[in-house]
């Protein structure tokens, strides 16, 4: 994902060495199996999925009904390219998805990942205001701590500077408004306040950059890795709106990791009713069976631009029988064990297990998220916003700690606007009680390694 996404410490060095390279030469070790929320070694060990990997395997591991619909798809054809042949696993996969997405939400685009998804959606809505005669809107307003990919299109909307930095010279890099981190301002204003407070930063933003610059505003409406599961406050999402009709600007949801479900809706934008004007899906909607990805969006958006010559934007792999039959598969076992609402409810048992333990170490400053797409940040004093640890170590000791127990959780280095050590935990949407205990369990005796 990205170069600030953290990792265990390495383990000594006990095999061949490797061609492999990703983000450093670090060695892992290498897994052997996987089923529901389990991961095992080929080594032996046994590891609690409980990032989901970084917030992919929702449904959980190994799933023998998504298996057996992705032989059964591979029995017929793994890919026929979508400028030759249509294919049935994508319709019936489009159909069903918009069936659980905001009314209207109804044309579907099909890619391979998070970043392609987010690139799409921006892509459709400059295309959207060329042939609409909008060619001067371009701009997208983004949020700083934000992550949405790492292609250069989706680096330039993403609100880091360490990500960013090398690539300047290659891309523009995108106008920012500050993530609503109410919960750190100390001033007399209530939480309401202070998500409207947020929200008018937009507009200022927009006014800043010239109205008819801007394009449109992309967020996250639940966070994901750079904020920690980030939640604004319930005032902000309509104010959003509200900016964004008053200047013509597109709202893009950001739904590549808080949605498929995992908040206990099926979008996280759900939980406040969010009108978004196009919607970027991926991790959960192919649960790790398949890459896939998916931009949503109405068909007042769609019908301008295939009326001019259709969306110039493809990608080869995109739309394949075979990622999206597990696509399809995938939202079905959703339905059938009803994983949304054990998102809900696990996700309660979750965040009182959490806060929990945050009575228990003074350092836990703050616990946030909806369902399972939880985090905390970390600080030596949660009223004067002290670090908990001077060197930001706390967050690489705490996974090294739950890692040698048998348990994985998500971290990430640390960044502006969100500057405490932070984890996040996010299993998969099967998860049980007693397995929400043993997480617990681990996470209790590595924090207290911290304290
Ligand atoms: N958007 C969000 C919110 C993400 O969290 C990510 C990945 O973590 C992406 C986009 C990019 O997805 P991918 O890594 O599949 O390209």
């Amino acid at each position: 994902m990205s170069k600030l996404e953290m990792q265990p410490s390495p383990e000594p060095e006990a095999r061949s060495p490797s061609h492999l390279f990703y983000l450093s030469s670090l060695r892992r070790p290498l897994v052997d199996r996987a089923e529901g929320i389990y991961f095992w070694t080929k080594d032996g060990r046994r590891f609690i999925d409980g990032s989901s990997g970084p917030m992919v395997a929702n449904i959980g591991h190994s799933n023998r009904n998504v298996l057996e619909a992705m032989k059964r798809q591979m029995d017929k054809t793994t890919f026929a390219y979508r400028l030759h042949f249509e294919n049935e696993p994508a319709e019936e996969l489009a159909r069903k998805l918009a069936s659980k997405l905001p009314a209207g939400m109804d044309r579907i685009f099909f890619v391979s990942g998070g970043s392609e998804a987010t690139e799409s959606c921006i892509k459709l809505a400059r295309q959207w205001a060329v042939v609409t005669g909008q060619p001067k809107r371009w701009k997208v307003i983004t949020r700083f701590p934000s992550y949405h990919g790492g292609t250069l299109g989706s680096l330039a909307v993403t609100g880091d500077d360490a990500l960013a930095e090398s690539f300047t010279p290659m891309m523009r890099v995108m106008p920012a408004i500050p993530a609503p981190t109410a919960w750190r301002d100390r001033d007399n204003l209530s939480m309401e306040q202070r998500g409207v407070r947020y929200a008018d930063m937009l507009e200022e933003k927009i006014l800043a950059e010239g109205q008819e610059s801007v394009l449109a505003f992309i967020m996250e409406p639940v966070g994901g890795a750079a904020t920690a599961a980030l939640v604004a406050p319930d005032s902000y999402y309509p104010r959003i709106r509200e900016i964004c009709d008053r200047y013509g600007i597109l709202l893009i949801h950001d739904e590549v990791m808080c949605g498929s479900g995992r908040t206990g809706k099926f979008l996280g934008g759900d939980h406040w009713n969010c009108r978004p004007d196009i919607v970027a899906l991926s991790k959960g909607l192919g649960s790790g069976y398949a890459p896939l990805g998916a931009l949503a969006a109405p068909m007042r958006l769609v019908e301008p631009l295939l009326a001019a010559g259709g969306f110039q934007h493809g990608h080869t792999y995109a739309g394949n029988p075979l990622a999206c039959a597990a696509g399809l598969a995938v939202l079905g076992e959703m339905d059938r064990l009803d994983l949304i609402a054990n998102a809900a409810a696990m996700g309660d048992v979750l965040i009182d297990e959490l806060k929990a333990l945050q009575k228990r170490f003074s350092f836990i400053a703050d616990v946030r998220g909806k369902g399972l797409l939880l985090g905390a940040e970390l600080l030596a004093d949660p009223e004067t916003l002290k670090p908990i640890d001077p060197a930001r170590k706390a967050t690489q000791r705490l996974l090294d700690h739950a890692y040698a127990r048998g348990l994985i959780i998500y971290g990430r280095k640390v960044k502006g606007g969100v500057d405490g050590d932070n984890f996040m935990v996010a299993p998969p949407m099967i998860i049980t009680r007693e397995q929400i205990g043993e997480m617990i369990s681990i996470i209790g005796d590595s924090l207290e390694a911290l304290a």
